[in-house]
């Protein structure tokens, strides 16, 4: 195998996993009524969208189920096809809408798609009939994200017309949070008031709306009232914090290590230049270290002359223009690099950046650096 891959946690995700349940069971019990019965966590849909974060799909969907997930959630028909074909059974939640060539598949592989508009509602219940199937689907409303939804004043009208489409099923309403990662935020807790306020009007109309649904990382973190009947979690289940605005009161650990090897080692005399450009110079004789991974891998070239990684649990900068498959690093004067050292572009180990801290110099946050491993990096369950 190449020296250059991501090493995947699965403990740290299962950790992650228990840790957010725990945390929601905890809050829950700290606020059932004196005497009554305490209700019990919320339901769980794991995000694995995205290849789930770069982490791989079926080895992370598997896991999240194996400590309790109840529900997987992804972005794209495609994805859908590749959990199912390794043989998850899980229901699965279909966050984005699609066109309507993938709408047999969607019913195919019983898909539970988001819903918000009439044509597409219509659509779906048509392909659904022709495949003599009845197709859950959840109503996305749109209380403040400005993505996907219908308009809270829409919902009870849609609602009834999914109620009266032969083969739909009403499986839930929802909402989506754009700033439950900063604290206080009076405009989330108006979200999920609205979001309250559309469920009793459906309820009041004799529909029943199945599970309510709107928390990510960010209101699971910090917004009990937002949790309903299930919560969506993504980046936290992954080991990071949704933003660097909220309080790290949950001991996450990331999941994902980028590593590789020191595949080459020599000595420079001072004034030496570094790689395209000759950007840099050695500012003394020193030892440089290769390592085998690049652009080209998904490690951003916005940390040439910026970033540090890991060896023998010491940082060492990296040094002159990150390449499309390589990158140097200098490592110093004393020698204690060896060829052949493991090297940590980013990961768990505390001695070492993660990704929040590629995030930081690159200008990005930690969900697109964890996304960003390509396609051609092995990745490694542990
Ligand atoms: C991605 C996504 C989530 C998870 O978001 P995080 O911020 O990663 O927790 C939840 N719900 C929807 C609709 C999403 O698209």
């Amino acid at each position: 195998m190449r020296p250059t891959k991501a090493v995947i946690h699965l403990e740290n995700l299962k950790h992650n996993i228990r840790t957010l349940m725990q945390h929601t069971a905890a809050e829950r019990r700290r606020n059932a009524p004196r005497g009554g019965d305490a209700r019990s966590r919320p339901l769980f849909c794991v995000a694995v969208k995205a290849d789930a974060y770069g982490h791989g799909a079926c080895p992370v969907a598997e896991t999240a189920l194996s400590v309790g997930t109840e529900y997987l959630g992804i972005a794209t028909v495609s994805e859908g096809r590749r959990l199912r074909e390794h043989g998850i059974q899980a229901p699965i939640l279909l966050f984005g809408l699609t066109s309507p060539d993938e709408f047999h598949e969607i019913v195919h592989l019983r898909l539970a798609p988001f819903v918000a508009e009439a044509g597409y509602i219509a659509e779906l219940n048509r392909v659904a009939a022709g495949a003599g199937r009845k197709l859950g689907v959840h109503l996305k409303v749109d209380t403040g994200m400005g993505r996907i939804g219908c308009r809270p004043d829409e919902a009870l009208e849609l609602a009834r017309g999914i109620a009266a489409a032969g083969n739909l099923h009403l499986n839930g309403i929802c909402t989506h949070f754009p700033v439950a990662d900063t604290p206080n935020s009076t405009f989330t807790r108006k979200q999920a008031s609205t979001l309250t306020d559309v469920v009793a009007e459906i309820k009041a109309a004799g529909i029943d709306p199945g599970l309510v649904h709107a928390a990510n990382s960010a209101a699971v973190l910090e917004y009990p009232e937002a949790w309903f009947d299930m919560v969506r979690p993504g980046i936290a289940v992954y080991g990071y914090y949704p933003s660097g605005d909220q309080e790290r009161l949950l001991p996450l650990k990331p999941v994902m290590e980028f590593c590789s090897t020191v595949v080459f080692i020599k000595r420079v005399p001072k004034g030496t230049g570094i790689s395209y450009g000759l950007s840099y110079r050695s500012s003394r004789d020193t030892t440089i270290a290769t390592v085998p991974a690049g652009y080209g891998d998904g490690f951003n070239r916005l940390l040439s002359n910026q970033g540090e990684v890991l060896i023998r649990g010491k940082r060492y900068p990296i040094v002159g223009r990150i390449c499309m498959d390589q990158f140097m690093v200098d490592v110093g004067t004393d020698a204690e690099v060896q060829l052949g050292d493991p090297v940590t572009l980013f990961g768990p180990d505390r001695a070492g950046p993660n990704a929040e801290d590629v995030a930081n110099l690159t200008g990005t946050i930690a969900y697109e650096v964890i996304c960003s491993p390509t396609g051609r990096v092995p990745r490694l369950c542990r």
